[in-house]
């Protein structure tokens, strides 16, 4: 998310119904009859688990930060020609929020809901380009607000339906390779620290499945089996309307004409943000550079949608980013798990 958008993620009135936020707003996950993440494939937090948490973590970190160097007016004649900016790349509040996914998942083989939101409170800095809410609601954790009141009474009591729940989660979904149900089950947990509308909790378990597709064991999916996929483990929503849009359009080359009928993050909002990211994901499986350069030139919330472009297709090996473009990218920071 950048937080110079002048559009606000949240939902106007009247109040949305009922939904699984509701139970997430007493700090209890949601989906009891889920299974739990030692009940399938890998074991839990083993160094397969990181090292595929980390992939797709060097990707979304990549996407971020080469994406908001395109909100700099001076690279926008590059980004038409399809060149990278000289000098080094700062990633944003997409990446940071990431590494706290990652290490919590690190530390606590699932999503811990007090351990991450202490996370993103403990390594929250102002200058990485954070929304508005998020930035308060994080200041307050920090002098010991509880994030269950605080999430839920945001944009009068509906939640954020931004995308900062979304931009955050690949590497979770990376992690969960071997059962993207799961995948999507821990995204909705993660979610509600922040974001409680049921839109944004949406858009956040649609990234984190797309990217277990991504990084499945038997090899990536085709486009159209990878939104299949995530359609089918998404809750009624207008984010899985605009995917079931977006599976209709794989076939569409001009993203142009897509980002224009799917939205491209303007509004900063999830359902904005997510079926255009994951179209193009899909379409661009095995493919860094050029699924970076089809989302970073339809313009919107570039780092995010190339930050969410980045960590799914950096889920799977072959869509690993470019080493010389690792190299102009700022480093993951220390507290980020190692891997092997
Ligand atoms: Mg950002």
């Amino acid at each position: 998310m950048t937080s110079d958008s002048s559009s606000t993620p949240g939902p106007p009135s009247p109040a949305p119904p009922p939904s699984a936020a509701d139970v997430a707003q007493s700090g209890s996950p949601a989906g009891s009859g889920a299974r739990s993440p030692s009940d399938s494939g890998n074991p839990p937090g083993s160094a397969l688990c990181v090292e595929r948490g980390l992939a797709s973590l060097r990707g979304l970190s990549v996407g971020d930060a080469l994406g908001s160097q395109f909100f700099v007016p001076a690279n926008l004649a590059l980004l038409a020609r399809r060149e990278v900016p000289a000098g080094r790349w700062q990633w944003t509040d997409d990446t940071q929020m990431a590494c706290s996914v990652l290490t919590v998942l690190a530390a606590h083989h699932r999503v811990d809901q007090d351990a991450l939101v202490a996370s993103f409170a403990l390594r929250h800095d102002f200058d990485r380009g954070y929304g508005p809410a998020v930035n308060r609601l994080l200041r307050q954790v920090r002098e010991g607000g509880d994030w269950r009141e605080l999430a839920g009474a945001l944009f009068k009591g509906h939640g954020s339906w931004g995308n900062g729940a979304a931009m955050r989660i690949a590497p979770l979904g990376a992690w969960y390779a071997h059962d993207p149900e799961q995948a999507a089950h821990q995204a909705e947990i993660s979610a509600y620290v922040t974001h409680q509308h049921p839109e944004a909790v949406a858009g956040a378990m649609a990234v984190a499945a797309a990217a277990a597709f991504s990084a499945s064991p038997d090899g990536p999916p085709t486009p159209l089996a990878l939104l299949d996929g995530v359609l089918s483990l998404l809750p009624h929503s207008a984010v899985a309307a605009g995917l079931v849009r977006a599976r209709d359009m794989l076939d569409y080359d001009d993203a142009a004409t897509v980002a224009a009928v799917l939205g491209c993050g303007r509004r900063t909002s999830a359902q904005d943000t997510v079926p255009f990211a994951l179209w193009s994901a899909a379409r661009g499986l095995g493919d860094f550079e050029g699924a970076f350069w089809t989302t970073a030139q339809v313009g919107g919330d570039v780092d995010t949608t190339c930050a969410i472009v980045g960590g799914i297709v950096a889920a799977s090996g072959a869509g690993a980013p470019p080493g010389r473009w690792l190299e102009r990218t700022e480093a993951l920071p220390d507290w980020v798990p190692a891997g092997s």
